[in-house]
């Protein structure tokens, strides 16, 4: 390790940054009082499990005592109930709508030595390397002609790529402007999936217009924790568990949540991820934009998911996506590439709101154009390498609209805003708005034929039920929103309400 390394290591974590949220020294993860929550949960009476869907179709937080009753179900006619209703509760806040992004990996240069992550300093088959500002515009550009409008830009935690280079980072991507059938497109949200960092360099991050800022807890676990992060910055669990309280503070008001599944107990991380929910609720009113329940893929020298006792399976991964829908019901759900197609075809309707696609993973892989994911530079296996293309014509068979929207973000519908409008159902009905003219948008400049006549047919429909929903009469948003999409179907882009 170089001297600024271990300066780095040493110097990056800010105890009075942790300890000022410690309430009585102590962290809001109670390992003890979960465990004992999960098996007084259990065998829960059947009225009692209805009434708690109940609550959570009426788009209220679960409270932990009823997240773990849920965990403890065994009845499978309970099961279908909950799934029935993960499915409604995801329609009643986002309709028929999903998300698409792109994960941009710009470093992975690490200091840490996560025990599932081909990044982790102790990796010698790595191929190490940050992308130049000029590298990650090119990236950003192959990105844009793929059709994507939002990124999820990642780093490994190193000197290299700190918060200023983050900061250039994300300047460097809203900057490209690339050239595609109709006239240019462009990053429209860059959000950013980064290690943990102080007050004031995540100031920077806010002041350079990252969207939303993603830290995974990975095991909300103590002991765990400890055992599969031996060494580095990423040792210590609280700098990390407080990492989006100091975001909020630095007042970057958009923050999602996240567990790599595979490490500890799936019902443990569950409840784990509704307490973070509460305490970022309980101090800024702010719940958690999205959550991510990553499953661990095999990665380059890694082999904890032979080893580990803890994997999830695919019965179990459905399960606690279910759970995770019902116990925070107006956040969004993100399921990635790490998936197979077939999975994602299954989890998404259970209350997905985001996903990637056109997936590359590798350190500067959209520049290279790679075919095949090449081990020794990327962080871990995907399960799923379809085209954007193919997604989008796969949504549209299962009836749903891909948007490209990111209005809500540059409106200032954000942090407990948009919080207060996903409760109330009212985001929605904007975003409808915006996802069809989004689509349209979309499918004029990068759509295949195939997918072209598929998501045509989704247009028609979602036309349909705008002009029969009394809520856009009596707002007179029709008028606008005919004159915006008579003028994207003419050429015109970037046009929301
Ligand atoms: N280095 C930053 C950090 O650790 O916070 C950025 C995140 S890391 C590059 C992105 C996320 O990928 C991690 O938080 C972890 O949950 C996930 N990840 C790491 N190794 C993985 C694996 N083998 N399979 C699936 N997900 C993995
Ligand atoms: Fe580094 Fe993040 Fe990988 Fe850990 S998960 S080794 S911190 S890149």
């Amino acid at each position: 390790m170089t001297t600024a390394v271990k300066d780095f290591v040493t110097n990056t974590i800010k105890r009075d940054e942790i300890d000022r949220y410690l309430i009585g020294g102590k962290d809001f993860i109670d390992d003890t009082l979960i465990h004992a929550q999960i098996a007084a949960g259990a065998r829960p009476e059947k009225s009692r499990v209805r009434g708690i869907i109940a609550k959570a179709l009426s788009i209220q937080r679960l409270d932990p005592e009823e997240t773990a009753a849920l965990l403890n179900v065994e009845d499978e006619e309970l099961w279908e109930e909950m799934t029935r209703a993960a499915g409604d509760i995801k329609r009643k806040v986002y309709d028929n709508r999903i998300v698409t992004f792109a994960p941009l990996y710009c470093s992975n240069l690490c200091v840490n030595n996560c025990l599932y992550c081909g990044f982790r300093v102790d990796n010698i088959h790595e191929r190490r390397r940050t992308l130049t500002l000029d590298e990650v515009r090119k990236e950003a550009e192959m990105v844009c002609k793929i059709g994507h409008k939002r990124l999820i830009m990642v780093y490994g935690e190193h000197p290299s790529s700190g918060a200023d280079y983050i900061a250039d980072t994300i300047e460097a991507v809203y900057d490209v402007k690339a050239p595609v059938r109709n006239g240019i497109a462009q990053i429209r949200r860059a959000n950013i999936n980064a290690a943990p960092m102080s007050v004031v360099d995540l100031k920077k991050l806010w002041k350079a217009g990252i969207g939303t800022y993603q830290v995974f807890q990975e095991t909300y676990h103590h002991k765990r924790y400890s055992e599969v992060h031996p060494s580095g910055v990423k040792a210590d669990y609280q700098w990390r568990l407080y990492a989006l309280h100091r975001a909020l503070d630095a007042g970057i008001d958009d923050v999602a949540i996240g567990a790599l599944f595979g490490l500890y107990d799936w019902r443990f991380e569950v409840m784990g991820m509704v307490y973070h929910a509460i305490d970022l609720e309980d101090r800024f009113g702010i719940g958690p934009h999205t959550i991510s329940f990553p499953r661990l893929n095999p990665a380059e020298g890694m082999d904890l998911n032979n080893k580990s006792p803890y994997m999830v399976s695919d019965a179990d991964f459905r399960k606690l996506v279910i759970v995770l829908r019902l116990s925070i019901p107006y956040s969004g759900m993100i399921i990635t590439a790490r998936e197979s197609a077939g999975m994602r075809r299954k989890i998404i309707p259970l209350g997905c709101t985001q996903t990637d696609a056109s997936t590359r993973i590798g350190i500067g892989a959209y520049s290279d154009a790679a075919e095949e994911q090449e081990s020794d530079r990327q962080q871990f296996m995907l399960g799923d390498t379809r085209s954007l293309d193919d997604v989008v014509r796969e949504f549209a068979g299962m009836g749903l609209i891909t948007s490209f929207c990111t209005a809500g973000y540059r409106c200032g519908r954000t942090g407990d805003k948009i919080m207060k409008l996903l409760k109330s159902g009212v985001e929605g009905k904007f975003c409808k708005l915006n996802a069809v003219l989004t689509y349209k948008e979309w499918i004029d400049d990068f759509a295949s034929d195939k997918t072209r006549e598929a998501a045509e047919a989704i247009i028609q429909k979602e036309l349909e039920q705008i002009k029969a929903d009394p809520f856009y009469k009596n707002k007179k948003l029709l008028t606008t929103f005919d004159d915006y999409l008579g003028r994207i179907i003419n050429g015109e882009r970037d046009l929301y309400i």
